[in-house]
């Protein structure tokens, strides 16, 4: 009946020295012994076995089984016992079938245990890619019961790929093969194989069911198409707002004027003070619209990265700041600053806010800005340092917020989102900005820039009319 274990070749030992033979050919997969064979007894026999130099399983099978006989087999280490009735001869070839796949990972119940509980399928196999052994892993992953039951049977055969079946068979390495497994049951799975050449066994190797990692993959990719598309939408959305902002407020501002020059002597003071506050209020709101357009085009407006050199987007920046700066008798000097992919309009736009934040905010001192670069992981962190007024540690989050002010308009002019826009172009670089600042000690502001040369990204629909 064990004939029926694929892949394990059965040999009789009708005495003891034929059995001694094959032990000392050390080639048993496992030993079925009765109870009390013509020729022997079970518990000698497993003591021949386990005493031997190559000791493999043994399992008993007999109907004439009792308490005492089992307890002295256990104790000499018995591994499997089967009761010789019907069910018993039906289950006998799995029985020898597990203990060979076990087997296969060495007689050490430890590394047994390690094996047979990794979330991936092991296995060993002979010439041709015969399974030896395997774990309940890849048991799952091909559809069977127990590991038992592949032993024997040829991996190559459920492998759904003849390169990587040939190489399978001829024992060769396998490296990560993305393949669709053919199970016994008629069912498939996708796995990755890998195989290596096994001295004693031929062949090791484990399967990977992909099922979980690509539906994780899947899932992934959904949510970051989701993401994107809710980001062009929530950019588009801005940039028309924006746009068609634009031109009510200007009528606004335009009517306001208006009648500001021409019935501005008949409404009185208080009428002249209303219409002052209306022209201001909807400059102030033209102001913010441009902003809020110029804060949509960094991601719908960026142009392909390429080399940019800090050093020159900072000469740029500078000189468009030059009147600001010479106003204010301020000094800007810098370290060496690398070369890196990027947007440089972008770059120069951020170091342009952040230097002229460094000057707008400043305190009685003249303003000092001094500009560096540090080399951090696999990438830079601009570091931009000023003597300005500081800023007090709980709003240094709030700051990079849009049309997030710690000052009034009519004590320093401005409209809240050149901090906002930093931010966006360092996370369109890869990185992000921070700031450390105390008030009265000047600020420090970082920008880490890790940006991928593969960066393209630009709107298709970039070019719309809202230039
Ligand atoms: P704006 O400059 O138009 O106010 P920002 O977004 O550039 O808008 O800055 C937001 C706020 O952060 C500013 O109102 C200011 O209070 C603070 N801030 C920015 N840069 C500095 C700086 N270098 N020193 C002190 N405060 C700063």
């Amino acid at each position: 009946m064990l004939g029926r274990v694929p892949g394990v070749a059965v040999v009789e030992a009708g005495d003891a020295a034929t059995l001694a033979r094959h032990l000392a050919g050390g080639n048993l997969a496992a030993v079925v012994t009765e109870h009390r064979p013509p020729w022997a007894d079970a518990v000698a026999i497993l003591a021949a076995v386990k005493g031997s130099d190559a000791p493999c399983p043994v399992v008993l099978f007999t109907a004439a089984w009792d308490a005492r006989l089992l307890g002295d087999a256990v104790r000499g280490g018995l591994d499997g016992f089967v009761a010789k009735d019907s069910a018993g001869f039906l289950r006998l070839p799995e029985v020898v079938g597990e203990l060979v796949a076990g087997s296969a990972w060495g007689r050490d119940r430890g590394s047994r245990r390690v094996v047979d509980g990794l979330p991936i399928g092991v296995f060993t196999a002979g010439p041709g890619a015969i399974l030896t052994g395997a774990n309940p892993a890849l048991a799952r992953l091909l559809g069977v019961a127990s590991p038992g039951l592949l032993v024997g049977l040829p991996l190559a055969d459920s492998v759904d790929d003849e390169e990587v079946a040939a190489q399978l068979r001829g024992g060769e390495t396998v490296s990560g093969a993305e393949v669709r497994l053919l199970r016994p049951d008629g069912g498939e799975a996708l796995a990755t194989v890998d195989a290596w050449p096994d001295e004693d066994r031929g062949l090791a190797g484990c399967v990977a069911d992909l099922a979980p990692a690509r539906a994780a993959r899947e899932r992934m990719e959904r949510r970051v198409a989701a993401l994107e598309r809710s980001n062009a939408e929530l950019e588009q959305f801005a940039s028309v707002v924006s746009h068609d902002l634009q031109e009510p407020l200007h009528l606004v501002e335009r009517f306001a004027r208006m009648l500001a020059e021409r019935y501005g002597s008949q409404v009185g003071d208080e009428g002249r003070s209303f219409l002052k506050h209306v022209v201001a209020g909807a400059e102030r709101m033209q102001a913010m619209v441009d902003a809020a357009l110029a804060y949509s085009r960094i991601g719908t407006r960026g142009r392909p990265f390429a080399p940019v050199d800090l050093e020159s987007a900072l000469s740029q920046a500078v000189d468009n700041l030059k009147v600001t700066l010479t106003e204010a008798g301020a000094s800007v000097t810098h370290g060496d600053l690398p070369t890196l992919p990027g947007d440089e309009a972008q770059l120069v736009q951020l170091l342009q806010n952040l230097v002229g934040n460094a000057v707008k905010f400043r305190s009685s001192a003249p303003p000092e800005v001094y500009v560096s670069a540090e080399q951090n992981g696999d990438g830079w962190d601009l570091v931009v340092r000023d003597n300005g007024i500081g800023i007090p540690p709980e709003h240094h989050d709030r700051i990079f917020l849009m049309f997030q002010r710690l000052h009034t308009e009519d004590e320093i002019p401005g409209n809240g989102i050149g901090l906002a826009i930093c931010k966006r172009i360092a996370e369109r670089h890869g990185g992000g900005i921070t700031v450390e600042s105390e008030p009265g000690r000047g600020s420090r502001f970082r920008v880490r820039l890790a940006p991928h040369s593969e960066e393209t990204r630009t709107a298709p629909d970039e070019e719309r009319g809202d230039a």
